[in-house]
């Protein structure tokens, strides 16, 4: 690969008990890569995610952040959380707290940033994620799609050098997936480094730089999507797109 690594996973294998849940996993996402993983459900999918972050630790084989071992606690795992940004299918945002509030909190208590410093950025990615008009409402008081550009924004106020989405627009009403794909397009172009968990392939056909097909724990097909899409190799992924195309 031309683009240097900053995700690398060796030979990750993980289990729940007697579960094999993540087998050999061998991977890797150079910076400003988009990378989609598509997969039946428990293929373990969201497991990878939350490994990448340390949510859940591994029984043997290497994860690697920008060249450095993940770290095992402390300081410096709190530090690696706040660098790799993660948006979850519920939005898991402080129902109590307005929408800048939401989005300024972890920037004051992890970064140390002054809070008319992490206000005034707050402001600028609520602009980005087009909710500038929303700051002083409260998530309730916001639709689905606008509660999850608020969670988007959030991470992003972490300065976090890759963004870990895992089906983020599951949850939404149909009407509102759309919104919430456009902000996560953008942020591909602008070179931002993802890993993509979702259903939608017209997002992976345009997005992605590389579709991971996963199923039973293992990585089964790891290709560009236009290869994927149209010659997929192993037998699993062409009996799943046949169910979902
Ligand atoms: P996916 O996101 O692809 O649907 P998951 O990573 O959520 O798959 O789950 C993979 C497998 O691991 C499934 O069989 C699931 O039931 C199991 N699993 C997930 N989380 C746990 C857990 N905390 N304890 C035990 N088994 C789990
Ligand atoms: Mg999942």
């Amino acid at each position: 690969m031309a683009v240097d690594p900053l995700i690398e996973l060796r030979d990750v294998n993980k289990y729940y008990g007697e579960l094999h849940v993540l087998q050999d996993i061998d991977l890797t996402v150079g910076k400003g890569e988009v990378v989609v993983v598509i997969g039946p459900s428990g293929s373990g999918k969201s497991t990878l995610c939350r490994t990448i972050n340390r949510l859940e630790t591994i029984q043997s084989g290497q994860i690697r952040l920008d060249g450095q071992p993940l770290p095992e606690e402390g300081k410096a795992l709190a530090q690696l959380r706040s660098e790799v940004g993660m948006v979850f299918q519920s939005f898991n945002l402080f129902a109590h707290k307005t929408v800048l509030q939401n989005v300024s909190l972890g920037q004051v208590k992890v970064r140390g940033r002054k809070k008319d410093e992490a206000d005034q950025r707050s402001r600028e990615l609520l602009e980005r994620v087009g909710l500038a008009s929303q700051a002083a409402k409260y998530p309730a008081q916001l639709s689905g799609g606008q509660q999850q550009r608020v969670a988007i924004a959030r991470a992003l106020a972490m300065d976090p050098k890759v963004m870990l989405f895992d089906e983020p627009t599951s949850a939404l009403d149909p009407e509102m997936i759309n919104e919430v794909l456009e902000v996560m397009q953008q942020l591909a172009r602008d070179g931002m480094t993802m890993v993509v968990v979702t259903h939608e392939m017209g997002f992976a056909r345009s997005a992605a730089n590389r579709v991971v097909f996963m199923a039973d724990g293992r990585v089964v097909e790891d290709r560009a999507p236009e290869d994927f899409f149209t010659h997929p190799e192993s037998e699993r992924a062409r009996d799943f797109l046949s169910k979902i195309l």
